[in-house]
């Protein structure tokens, strides 16, 4: 009859010792199984390493036949090894072989053994392998000698990822955590790149699993807690969350599961059983990682993230690891991977060693998308748990318009995007070849194709795609890079130059629209429940007048007495929008007294996005000159659908029955008052909703630059005139027939379009 563990801590400090020795990777797995028998009082102990074709090998053992050694295999799932790697958890059995997935390996000699205890060994949530014990006798495996399996499996799961193991494993094999994996997300944007990850938030590396001094452990545990609850009270009191989430909600949770005592618990046991404070954090972590990939209820997967982040802000606060966004030194071809980030994270980072962009969230007309997409980053949102996977530096391919990540890819998978990134050279040579041909339809309708920009950067592009100017410049993003806000002297420098490299085309200078998911960190307010529809854009403009007034300042300086055309965003009433327009008169009147040139011309547009406009725009359509629609805005208000939660968004097609009538009506409205409609939402830039613009009568469409070429080649080769009678009799017909998208998609079988 076994007896109780002789002490964690004391095997810990073996094997500390027994990894510092000078062994032969086989000496030192020997010498490590036999250490745990020993201390378990167990008459086996097995490793089994996960290989990167789901076997899980036996690496070594004390206890069963040595000729077992990396004979024997169990595939994941199959027997008590293969269920603990598949499910994560341990096992504990008084009597293994009366259990259902018992898998009797005869090679192994293990028919006299009878109690069982095997736990995974996990890093970051992920499976690398399996640690079991048996006895002869019948044995219950208590609570303290599972935990103890818990915390020696740490330790080996961090000899797995940093050992040399390639003498002991097989040629044409390797270990599954460097396995090549694939993942399904969602595209944001054209277009592959070939590069190294970079991890937004990084993992805190532990250097020191050991603990030379418990007391001391627990005492760096209780200090690092407390210093994490008060910041977390901090931010919750002083409304200060941008640095560290949006939500009000998540902190709540945060500031829950900082006092939750379990958590604690768990992690004082493990400091009890040997561990450093931070090693304590990464091993109660793992579980919570392990859960979370398994988890499908959303809600649940949530507050695991939530609870992940927590330990993670806990490891930084142990181990003084500071997290400095975008100062770290990139590679050449730099992937950013992230579970999430917001759009003024991503322009901190150097741009010009950027290729691509990874996340596990983010819907395709997040703002994080649209200025990935605007720096001419390949970007692919809704890659599942990518983050715990991957590890910086490793080789990653991301593939836009299939929304296909490939981490570590194989030399094959390699070659083949090698080769596709020379066909997408040679689609982009082949757009190139009517750049300058006018994008009329071939029963000769013209399409105005304009870009949307709001980095000077991109401006010269234009040169590239041939496109008619700039329809939306969104002026927000000069702010969001800044450290502090531009002053009009700068603002103007930035206008003018953006007046210059448009040259003699137009370019619409949208105002200010900051706030929901824009966040300018030196302008703070304070928190609210539904961001997207709080203090933002226009309304913020209109209670902060100086900010306006200056913005269009610098607009009507940097036009120097040449054409100006404004765009007003998020106008709600049409009250506002004629408020805007008496600031502007004022700043024009001023300009004029000083005895400075005024424009030639000056146009003032409003956005139509907000739903309650599309019922006033008999009063608000003559008073503008100019109109633009933001479907992506529009859309999730007319949805009450996130735009950057493709949970919800992803339901509601934009260009279904509902929405596209919604648009009709005001292609007819702006019509009616002769006043000139532009898309500048995402959806202009994408295919077949374009033929639905183009459908219901729209002639200006304004997108990323990259989707020119593909929209120009759509209108190159279509008759649209058949596709806007159906698609018109298809609004009227109210019976639930025929969806207009698949109305769309057959219009460009028919007329062979390539979409
Ligand atoms: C829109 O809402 O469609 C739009 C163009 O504005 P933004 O995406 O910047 O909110
Ligand atoms: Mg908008």
């Amino acid at each position: 009859m076994a007896t109780a563990i002789s002490g964690p801590r004391v095997l810990l400090r073996q094997l500390r010792e027994t990894m510092a020795e000078p062994l032969a990777s086989q000496d030192r797995l020997d010498k490590i199984v036999d250490l745990i028998a020993e201390n378990m009082h167990a008459d086996v102990c097995s490793f089994y390493v996960l290989r990167d074709d789901g076997a899980l090998e036996l690496f070594a053992t004390h206890g069963l036949k040595p000729e077992s050694v990396h004979m024997t295999t169990l595939r994941l799932g199959e027997g008590l090894v293969g269920l603990i790697a598949a499910e994560a958890e341990p096992l504990s059995l008084e009597n293994a072989r009366t259990h259902p997935s018992f898998a009797y390996r005869p090679e192994t000699g293990e028919d006299p053994f009878t109690a069982f205890l095997g736990v995974p060994v996990l890093r970051a949530g992920q499976t690398l392998g399996v640690l079991v014990v048996q006895n002869r006798d019948r044995r219950i495996f208590g609570e303290d000698e599972i935990e103890a399996m818990l915390t020696t499996a740490t330790i080996l799961a961090e000899m797995i990822a940093t050992s040399d193991f390639d003498s002991l494993i097989k040629p044409g094999q390797d270990i599954d955590l460097r396995r090549p994996r694939t993942f399904n997300g969602t595209g944001f944007s054209d277009g592959i790149a070939l590069g190294q990850v970079v991890l937004h938030d990084p993992r805190v590396v532990v250097a020191n699993f050991i603990a030379e001094d418990t007391e001391q452990e627990l005492r760096r545990l209780a200090a690092a807690l407390d210093t994490m609850r008060v910041s977390i009270d901090d931010m919750l009191s002083h409304g200060d969350m941008q640095s560290f989430s949006d939500h009000r909600e998540i902190l709540e949770s945060y500031r829950m599961f900082a006092h939750d005592r379990g958590w604690v618990d768990r992690l004082t046991e493990a400091i009890d059983n040997g561990l450093t404070a931070e090693a304590a954090v990464e091993r109660v972590q793992n579980d919570t990682r392990a859960r979370m990939m398994r988890s499908t209820d959303p809600y649940i997967k949530d507050r695991l993230h939530d609870l992940d982040d927590l330990a993670n802000r806990l490891l930084r606060i142990l181990t003084g690891d500071g997290h400095a966004v975008g100062t770290k030194e990139l590679p050449e071809n730099a992937i950013l991977v992230a579970r999430n980030m917001g759009p003024a994270e991503l322009l901190e980072y150097d741009r010009s060693r950027l290729r691509g962009i990874v996340l596990e969230e983010g819907g395709a007309t997040a703002h994080v998308a649209i200025i990935a997409r605007s720096l001419g980053l390949v970007a692919v949102g809704q890659a599942e748990n990518i983050v715990s996977m991957c590890e910086p530096g490793d080789d990653i391919i991301v593939d836009g318009p299939t929304g296909t990540v490939h981490l570590r890819p194989t030399p094959d998978v390699e070659q083949t995007y090698v080769d596709k990134v020379r066909l997408t050279a040679k689609r982009r040579a082949h757009y190139l070849e009517f750049r300058d041909k006018p994008a009329i339809t071939r029963d000769g309708i013209e399409i105005t194709l304009l870009h949307n920009s709001g980095l000077v950067a991109d401006l010269p592009m234009l040169d590239d795609t041939g496109a008619a100017g700039v329809g939306l410049f969104r002026t927000e993003l000069q702010f969001m890079i800044a450290s502090k806000l531009p002053r009009l002297n700068e603002q103007v420098e930035l206008y003018r130059e953006a007046i210059r490299l448009t040259g003699d085309r137009p370019i619409v200078f949208r105002l200010l629209d900051i706030g929901g998911d824009k966040v300018i960190p030196y302008l703070r307010s304070a928190a609210e429940e539904n961001p997207a529809m709080g203090w933002r854009s226009l309304r913020l403009a209109l209670d902060r007048p100086g900010l306006l007034r200056i913005q269009i300042r610098a607009l009507l300086q940097a036009a120097n007495g040449g054409p100006l055309k404004i765009l007003v965003p998020m106008v709600t009433d049409a009250w506002e929008f004629r408020q805007t327009r008496v600031v502007v008169n004022k700043e024009v009147e001023r300009l004029r007294h000083a005895g400075e040139k005024v424009p030639e011309k000056l146009e003032l547009g409003a956005m139509i996005e907000v739903p309650s406009l599309l019922w006033e725009l008999d009063r608000l359509l003559p008073q503008v000159d100019f109109v633009s629609i933001g479907s992506n805005d529009l859309v999730m208000f007319l949805t009450a659908a996130d735009r950057a939660n493709p949970r919800v968004s992803k339901s509601y097609d934009p260009i279904a029955l509902p929405r596209l009538r919604a648009l009709r009506h005001i292609v007819d409205m702006s019509r009616r008052y002769g006043v000139p409609l532009t898309m500048c939402g995402e959806l202009a830039g994408k295919p077949v909703e374009a033929l639905a613009l183009m459908s219901i009568g729209m002639t200006r469409l304004s997108m990323s630059p990259p989707s020119i070429g593909p929209i120009k080649e759509v209108i190159l080769g279509l008759e649209l005139e058949p596709v806007r009678k159906s698609v018109s009799a298809a609004l009227l017909d109210g019976s639930d027939g025929v969806g207009i998208r698949e109305l769309l998609l057959d219009w460009t079988e028919r007329q062979n379009l390539s979409v």
